[in-house]
């Protein structure tokens, strides 16, 4: 089956009616097996930056920061590197930054908001992705968004740090996007107004759902709970994805979700035009993108949003699916 659809890893993810999806890769380390995907996708939808921090026992300077930064936009060539500040807490510990226990990890003081409470930490980021944005097409992302408050204290941080670099004319690209995971059912309500506010968006499917269905992803006792083909995560994306669309913004998925050929089908026909995912995903998706036409897709989202059970969303998928997976 594998050497069947690796034929797929090289073709370009056109649908059979001339929509062009973009293919992206998630990273986390910027390992040369991780950067040689950079041959076969679009770019970097999800560059999990936590992983330069976890299993160490000080803080990354600013300047192994840039350098790996550097390497990785290097690698696509001015293809978009999404770069995903910081998104420690919840399930992911760091052993170089004490932080107080909590009753609930995944409600508590978590990635953009972590951030926001250790200034210092954040500011070397953005100051290290800044520096690196000369050398290809970055594009930074928040994680944890809740509010259009998140938006501006963010957005007010990169300001900052741009100041710094200036006063030390030190360069960075003034093209640089900014923009926001849409992870927390707050702001995919807010959608309307966040597509004026934000150049991007990205969907996390992974933490939508948990925040969604109100299921610890990480607690196996309420696996059955976590329920990523709930009809209601379908409504919710499509719900979320039309403001970006109709303002001409980019908006993509870089959850499991955008991986998994069922699912994708579903983002496809809800207008999404950039999914993101590990890269053994990438030549299923690629067969299923040249074998499923746009129109067919979105008459298959019609059709899932309005079932009510998600085995019964899991079933039509595979029904109408089966030549494609
Ligand atoms: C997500 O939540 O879908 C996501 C891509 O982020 P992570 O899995 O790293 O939390
Ligand atoms: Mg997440």
């Amino acid at each position: 089956h594998m050497s069947q659809v690796k034929k797929y890893l090289n073709v370009e993810p056109v649908t059979p009616d001339g929509r062009r999806i973009e293919v992206e890769l998630n990273i986390a380390c910027a390992t040369p097996q991780e950067l040689a995907g950079a041959a076969y996708t679009d770019g970097v939808g999800l560059f999990r930056t936590e992983f330069l921090y976890m299993g160490r026992d000080r803080l990354p300077t600013e300047e192994e920061q840039f350098q790996v930064y550097r390497k990785v936009l290097e690698a696509f060539q001015g293809r978009p590197v999404t770069l995903r500040t910081l998104d420690i807490g919840g399930d992911k510990k760091l052993d170089c930054l004490a932080l107080p226990k909590e009753e609930n990890p995944f409600l508590g003081n978590r990635a953009l908001r972590l951030c926001l409470s250790h200034p210092q930490m954040f500011k070397t980021q953005l100051r290290a992705a800044l520096r690196a944005s000369v050398y290809g097409n970055l594009w930074m992302m928040f994680p944890m968004v809740s509010s259009m408050e998140d938006i501006h204290q963010a957005k007010a941080a990169v300001q900052e740090a741009k100041n710094e670099l200036e006063m030390e004319g030190i360069p960075y690209s003034e093209d640089m996007k900014l923009g926001v995971m849409i992870e927390i059912p707050a702001i995919a309500l807010m959608a309307d107004q966040i597509a004026k506010e934000v150049d991007f968006a990205s969907i996390g499917s992974n933490d939508l759902c948990q925040y969604l269905t109100a299921t610890d992803r990480m607690n196996p006792a309420v696996a059955e709970y976590y329920r990523s083909f709930h009809p209601a995560m379908f409504r919710l994306i499509g719900y979320a994805a039309q403001p970006f669309l109709s303002e001409g913004k980019e908006i993509g998925v870089c959850g499991e979700m955008g991986g998994d050929p069922l699912s994708a089908a579903v983002l496809i026909g809800l207008g999404i035009t950039r999914l993101s995912m590990g890269a053994s995903s990438v030549p299923h998706i690629k067969k299923l993108i040249t074998g499923l036409s746009y129109e067919r897709a979105k008459e298959i989202a019609q059709k899932v949003q309005h079932t009510a059970l998600a085995q019964d969303v899991r079933r039509l998928l595979q029904e109408e699916l089966q030549q494609l997976l």
